[in-house]
């Protein structure tokens, strides 16, 4: 027979859980037992759900790798007691939290699925009820009493994507996400439908192993015609800095001028990684395609394929937080670990 599943909700903050307020107008987070309250709808779900909530849920803008940590707790803690887990989270950087989780959650063996909304639970017009009810619904799944997913998904808008895949393109819409190189794990319309050949499989018996170190010495940088040298030069000279993603153009293409492939490679070889990912929404990073990323190749500029901005910066903090060795750093970076590259 099968047994009920146990779910526990994460309530992180984020617009799900906010509401007005009364002075300035602006949305803030909000106690998470009154939000509880608002949806009775959670009483007919055929699975039992507890809550634990952060002390002081946040805006999703002031989330940082502390904070990653405090949701990886949350999970090792309770592992073995739930199914499946479910964090409410903030839109606005829920690719990042949901792309950093999938890295430190190694050997994951059940689902974690990220969720919120655009408009705060208590508006008549609310995206949260659906999202949050399907994403529970998601969790609970089971075949044979084991949890049919195994990874970290992002449930939003009739949708469920691979955490790692994502990315917020809408502050206005509810459909506010999308998995530019990876088709959805699962969709939700009169039925719910899961494309199974898609998942990551299961962990077979390894023990849950939850990373938490993170290195945050890394930077983002987002080519654009006209950059100078004494802006980059100032980037990659800033102390202690361990690690770069460059967004460039295309398929990896970046200005072939002398003072820039120097500049690179001179930070290359002062122990510097930088990771070559596109500023396009779709598509795949392909060094030696065209001239202009011939040189990029050759001087050991690591391929980000075709990763997200969101998913290369956190692995970027996840292996340098591991201590990988310079001499396969490339080769792990270039490498899917948990399906967050082609
Ligand atoms: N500013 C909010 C946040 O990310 C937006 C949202 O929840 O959708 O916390």
């Amino acid at each position: 027979m099968q047994s009920k599943a146990k779910i526990l909700l994460i309530y992180t903050g984020g617009t799900i859980g906010m509401m007005k307020d009364f002075e300035t107008g602006a949305l803030k987070a909000f106690n998470f037992s009154k939000l509880l309250q608002r949806i009775p709808e959670l009483k007919q779900l055929d699975c039992e759900i507890e809550t634990i909530s952060f002390e002081n849920p946040m805006d999703s803008s002031n989330m940082n790798p502390e904070n990653w940590v405090k949701i990886a707790e949350i999970i090792e803690e309770n592992y073995i007691f739930f199914d499946g887990f479910v964090v409410l989270h903030g839109s606005d950087t829920m690719s990042y939290s949901a792309s950093a989780l999938s890295f430190m959650l190694e050997n994951l063996n059940k689902p974690v699925i990220f969720t919120g909304s655009q408009l705060p639970i208590g508006d008549l017009r609310t995206d949260a009820k659906e999202n949050l009810i399907t994403a529970i619904q998601i969790a609970s799944l089971q075949q044979k009493n084991k949890p049919v997913i195994h990874e970290v998904g992002l449930y939003f808008e009739y949708k469920l994507y691979r955490g790692n895949r994502t990315t917020k393109i809408n502050a206005e819409h509810f459909n506010a996400f999308t998995s530019p190189n990876y088709p959805e794990l699962a969709e939700s319309g009169v039925h719910l439908k899961v494309n199974n050949h898609l998942l990551l499989p299961k962990m077979g018996l390894k023990k849950l192993k939850v990373n938490k170190d993170l290195d945050n010495n890394v930077v983002i940088v987002k080519m654009f015609p006209g950059i100078n040298e004494a802006v980059l030069s100032a980037i990659f000279n800033i102390p202690n800095l361990k690690g770069v993603v460059l967004e460039t153009y295309g398929s990896g293409n970046a200005p072939t001028e002398e003072w820039f492939i120097s500049l690179l490679k001179k930070a290359i070889k002062n122990g510097l990684h930088i990771i070559n990912v596109t500023q396009c929404s779709g598509g795949s990073v392909s060094m030696g395609q065209y001239e202009t990323s011939t040189l990029l190749k050759k001087i050991g500029i690591i391929s980000g394929k075709d990763i997200t901005t969101e998913a290369a910066i956190t692995k970027l903090m996840y292996l340098l937080g591991q201590k990988v060795a310079p001499n396969v750093f490339k080769t792990i970076f270039e490498t899917s670990i948990r399906g967050e590259l082609s």
